[in-house]
């Protein structure tokens, strides 16, 4: 079964990174629009989305940004991307998608839980803004 450690446990466990409004998703005290779930991440609907389909996933552990995680959050990473596919696939986004990762002010990072933004069902354009 799906193992659901709290995400105050996880800040514990981990030693760092304040409570986001993420935690209460993966906590289910703010309601989401839950697309994939297993042992280390979530996937949930963007509650304003940019795309005709834009999700974001997430780990369980409250890692505050991209340019926190650690050599020991490689495996962990690469399974955020392998999801961030999976979903995409089952959402039917065959003409390709978008992988974004905001981290920090320039990146403009709003919720400091990392997380990665997939959005497609549209023609996006390059150079972002
Ligand atoms: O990358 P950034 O931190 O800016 O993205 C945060 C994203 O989280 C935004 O796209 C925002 O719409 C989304 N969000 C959400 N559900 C919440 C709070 C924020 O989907 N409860």
């Amino acid at each position: 079964g799906v193992e659901v450690s709290s995400a105050e446990e996880a800040v514990r466990t981990r030693g760092s990174a304040a409570a986001t409004i993420f935690s209460r998703v993966i906590d289910r005290s703010v309601p989401a629009d839950i697309i994939h779930e297993d042992e280390k991440c979530l996937a949930f609907r963007d509650v304003s989305p940019q795309a005709p389909v834009h999700f974001l996933v997430i780990p369980r552990v409250p890692i505050p940004r991209l340019s926190e995680a650690t050599d020991e959050d490689a495996e962990l990473l690469g399974h955020l991307l392998v999801v961030a596919k999976n979903v995409a696939k089952q959402e039917s986004l065959d003409e390709g998608y978008r992988v974004v990762i905001n981290d920090g002010k320039h990146g403009a990072q709003s919720v400091y839980h990392l997380h990665i933004h997939v959005l497609g069902g549209r023609q996006m354009a390059w150079p972002p803004g």
